[in-house]
């Protein structure tokens, strides 16, 4: 791969080496004048995480292809200066994302590089790329769409048969796995100082894109009553959690059943890293009743069936729904009100 390549793909050990190989030191990349346009690239960067994802412009040269290469360390020391769980997730998301629209056009040479810095070993057919299941296992467990589960898959002696656009999506997996176990990396205090202005920016437009869809938002519902396995799941899906399939179902219904609407449900799910605005709109308005079946939301049984039922507390020994839960909450706290009692708490 040449500097083309280590700009698209900046994570790779051969790009690490490229910069090395540069004549320059480390700090100059945050001081220099020279490195202004990579630093304010490097921001720009984390801004496009945060937002709709990173956009790869176009390389025209070396000069070019370089600073795109350069302005990745300097995310990532953005990145962890700022040392946020949710930016750090979306962070590696979104440069996977981008590293996977990349992955998809290039030749197969390439791609079984870059497998293999990742530590994947592969093999090629003419129509498959092979993958063995260790490998497969590792990074599709992240997967919960029912065609990621291995019994659905092709497997000849160990050794996992998929096509080019689902390998690139394993591909993408091991990227944030890389980029994620990667941060925060240790900086020097003075080094975050320099950069004090970009990180202001970047607080800034983290704290916005983390209230855009807070619960309080929704008037008509109450924050307040929710039981613990759907606090628990919403919190997750507002920083950027991947939930598991049934989580998502439950919280959606969970949400439609109390009066949230439709379009309120699909921007709380916005932020999480794998949002796909198609997929969930369908998944949302199937739920709602586009077919004619009004989902409920599952029962505590079902719920602890799927290990979904987290943080049970005392209230929760009196219901068998979370439904219930909620009723019997709002119940709770009206009552409350009305008699002044400071927790509204039931006597026994
Ligand atoms: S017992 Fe029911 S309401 Fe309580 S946390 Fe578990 S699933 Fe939710």
């Amino acid at each position: 791969m040449d500097v083309f390549g280590f700009a698209h793909f900046p994570f790779v050990h051969g790009a690490l080496k490229y910069v090395d190989s540069l004549d320059f030191k480390l700090d100059e990349l945050f001081y220099d004048k020279v490195f202004e346009k990579v630093r304010e690239r490097g921001k720009e960067r984390v801004l496009q995480a945060i937002g709709e994802g990173i956009l790869k412009p176009e390389l025209t040269d070396r000069i070019s292809a370089e600073k795109e290469l350069l302005s990745y360390p300097v995310a990532r020391i953005l990145v962890s200066c700022i040392n946020d769980g949710y930016l750090i997730r979306k962070y590696a998301f979104s440069e996977a994302e981008a590293a996977y629209g990349m992955a998809k056009k290039l030749p197969d040479s390439h791609v079984k590089e870059i497998a293999g810095d990742l530590g994947m070993a592969i093999e090629m057919s003419e129509r498959s790329y092979i993958v063995h299941f260790t490998d497969y296992i590792r990074y599709a467990s992240a997967l919960h769409d029912i065609e990621w589960k291995l019994i659905n898959s092709k497997i000849i002696s160990g050794w996992v048969y998929l096509s080019k656009e689902k390998f690139s999506r394993i591909l993408e997996e091991a990227i944030k796995k890389r980029i994620e176990s990667g941060l925060p990396v240790e900086v020097p205090e003075e080094i975050c100082e320099a950069l004090g202005t970009f990180t202001e920016e970047i607080r800034s437009s983290l704290s916005a894109r983390k209230s855009e869809f807070s619960i309080g938002e929704f008037k008509e519902i109450m924050p307040d009553c929710f039981p613990p396995c759907m606090a628990h799941a919403l919190t997750n899906a507002q920083t950027g959690v991947n939930l598991a399939h049934s989580l998502r179902f439950a919280l959606t219904s969970f949400l439609l059943n109390i009066g949230m609407d439709a379009e309120g449900i699909i921007g709380l799910f916005r932020v999480s890293p794998d949002f796909d605005e198609e997929r969930t709109r369908y998944q949302v308005m199937h739920i709602r009743g586009s077919t004619g079946t009004v989902y409920k939301s599952p029962s505590c049984a079902t719920m602890i069936t799927y290990g979904n039922c987290f943080g049970k507390e005392r209230l929760c020994e009196r219901v068998s729904h979370p439904l219930g839960y909620y009723r019997k909450k709002a119940w709770i706290l009206k009552k409350g009100k009305t008699t002044g009692s400071p927790d509204g708490a039931e006597k026994s």
